[in-house]
C-alpha cells in the first residue's frame, strides 16, 4: 500500500507505541489520586508536559491537555469569547479554516457574537489588509490557521500576531498541520493560543493540547473537576499524553531534515504530474507551503472517482479534509480560492510523510495518469 494521506492522520511511530504500552501497563493510576500510584501517574504526566514544553519552546504550565485538535480549537474560541464577552463581541477568522474553527464560529454567531471571515487570494493566502481593516475596538479574538490542511498553504501568522499584539487582541493559531512538522518555536509564532493534535505527528488519536501563553484570558468550556489548572475538566488520558509527548519530541528532533526531504519529494511529484497528465493545475503552488502537501485539480474528472481508482491500485489519497468525506459539498477552501464547483470537485490532496519514497510517487503518477485517462474517456463518450 502507498499511503499519501498524512494530513488526515499518520501511523503511530514505533517508539510512541512502546512508550504508551509501558505507560498503560505500569502507570494506570489516576493522576489526581492522593496515594503513591496516583503520585507516580502525576509525575509521569508532569514529565510529559515538560517534554512538550521543551520541544516546542513554551512553559510546562502553558500546556493544556485535551482530547483532539477539534477540542483545542473549541476551547480557544469559546474560552476566549466567554472570558472577554464584557469587553467586546467581535471575532475575526478566515474563510478557509478547518471546520473545527468555522463551525465553532457559526455556533458563537448564534450566541450573539459577530464573526468576520476574511477572504483569501487565489493562492489561498489570507488577505492581510482586509484582516487589518476588519479589526475594531470590539474585536476580542483573531483565529488564523498556520497551514491549511487541504492545500498546505502557510498563512502570515507572524505578521498577524504583531497586529494583534499592538491592539491587545488575543491571537489563536490552529497549528494542527504544522506542529512537529515544521521546524519552529512556539514563541516565534507570537500567538497567545496554539492548537496541536497527536495523530497528525505520528502520535495517538485522542491526545492533543492547547498551548495557552501566560496571561491569555480563557474560561473553561467543560464543567467538572479542576484538572489542567481548572481549564479542562476530566481525568487525563495518561497513556495518550505520554504518546503525544514522545511524538512531539521525535517530530521536533528531525523536523528540519524531514521537511527538506519531503519538499524534494513533493517537487519531484509535482514535476512528474505536470508532465504526465495534460491540463492539471496545482493549487496554492505559488504560495509558501508546508513541504508535504500537493493539491491538484484534474479538470473535467471527478475527484471521488479518482480516489476509488487509486484505492483499487493500493494508493490512498483524499479530496481534502478527512472530516468532509461523504459530504457531497466541494471543498470550501478551494471554492474560496476561486475554483468553480466542478474544478473543486475534480481536485485531490496528496500528503506525503515519513514512509514516502520516490518510487511510491513514481508509481502514483503512473496510476493517476492511467485513472484520469480512463475517466476522461468515459466522460467523453
Ligand atoms: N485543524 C486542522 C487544521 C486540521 O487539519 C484538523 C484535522 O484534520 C483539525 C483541526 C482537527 O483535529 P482533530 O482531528 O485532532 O480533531
Amino acid at each position: 500500500m502507498i499511503y499519501l494521506d498524512h494530513n488526515a492522520t499518520t501511523p503511530l511511530h514505533p517508539q510512541v507505541l512502546e512508550a504508551m504500552a509501558t505507560c498503560l501497563r505500569e502507570h494506570w493510576g489516576n493522576p489526581s489520586s492522593p496515594h503513591s500510584l496516583g503520585n507516580q501517574a502525576r509525575l509521569v504526566m508532569q514529565r510529559a508536559r515538560e517534554r512538550i514544553a521543551e520541544s516546542l519552546g513554551c512553559g510546562p504550565s502553558e500546556v493544556v491537555f485535551c482530547s483532539s485538535g477539534t477540542e483545542a480549537d473549541n476551547l480557544a474560541l469559546r474560552g476566549v469569547a466567554r472570558a472577554l464577552r464584557a469587553r467586546g463581541d467581535h471575532i475575526v477568522t478566515t474563510a478557509i479554516e478547518h471546520h473545527a474553527v468555522l463551525h465553532t464560529c457559526d455556533a458563537l454567531e448564534e450566541e450573539g457574537f459577530r464573526i468576520t471571515r476574511v477572504p483569501v487570494d487565489p493562492q489561498g493566502v489570507v488577505d492581510i489588509e482586509a484582516l487589518h481593516r476588519s479589526l475594531t475596538d470590539q474585536t476580542i479574538l483573531i483565529s488564523v490557521m498556520h497551514a491549511n490542511n487541504e492545500t498546505g498553504v502557510l498563512q502570515p501568522v507572524e505578521e498577524i500576531a504583531g497586529m494583534a499584539a499592538r491592539r491587545g487582541i488575543p491571537f489563536h493559531v490552529d497549528a494542527v498541520q504544522t506542529a512537529g512538522r515544521l521546524p519552529f518555536r512556539l514563541r516565534d509564532l507570537g500567538a497567545g493560543l496554539v492548537s496541536l493534535s497527536g495523530h497528525k505527528l505520528y502520535g495517538p488519536r485522542g491526545a492533543a493540547a492547547l498551548i495557552v501563553r501566560e496571561g491569555t484570558p480563557l474560561q473553561p468550556i467543560l464543567t467538572g473537576g479542576s484538572h489542567e489548572r481548572g481549564l479542562r475538566a476530566g481525568t487525563e488520558n495518561l497513556a495518550g499524553l505520554v504518546g503525544l509527548a514522545k511524538a512531539v519530541e521525535l517530530a521536533v528532533q528531525d523536523a528540519a531534515q524531514e521537511s527538506r526531504r519531503l519538499e524534494g519529494l513533493r517537487d519531484h511529484l509535482e514535476e512528474r504530474l505536470v508532465s504526465a497528465i495534460p491540463g492539471i493545475r496545482l493549487n496554492g503552488a505559488q504560495a509558501r507551503r508546508v513541504p508535504n502537501t500537493s493539491n491538484v485539480t484534474f479538470p473535467g474528472v471527478d475527484g471521488e472517482s479518482i480516489i476509488l481508482g487509486l484505492d483499487l491500485a493500493g494508493i490512498c489519497v483524499s479530496t481534502g479534509s478527512a472530516c468532509s468525506t461523504g459530504e457531497p459539498e466541494p471543498s470550501h477552501v478551494l471554492r474560496e480560492m476561486g475554483l468553480s464547483r466542478r474544478d473543486a470537485q475534480g481536485s485531490l490532496r496528496l500528503s506525503l510523510g515519513r514512509s514516502t519514497r520516490q518510487e511510491d510517487l513514481d508509481l502514483t503518477v503512473q496510476a493517476l495518469a492511467d485513472t484520469v485517462a480512463r475517466l476522461r474517456r468515459i466522460t467523453s463518450v
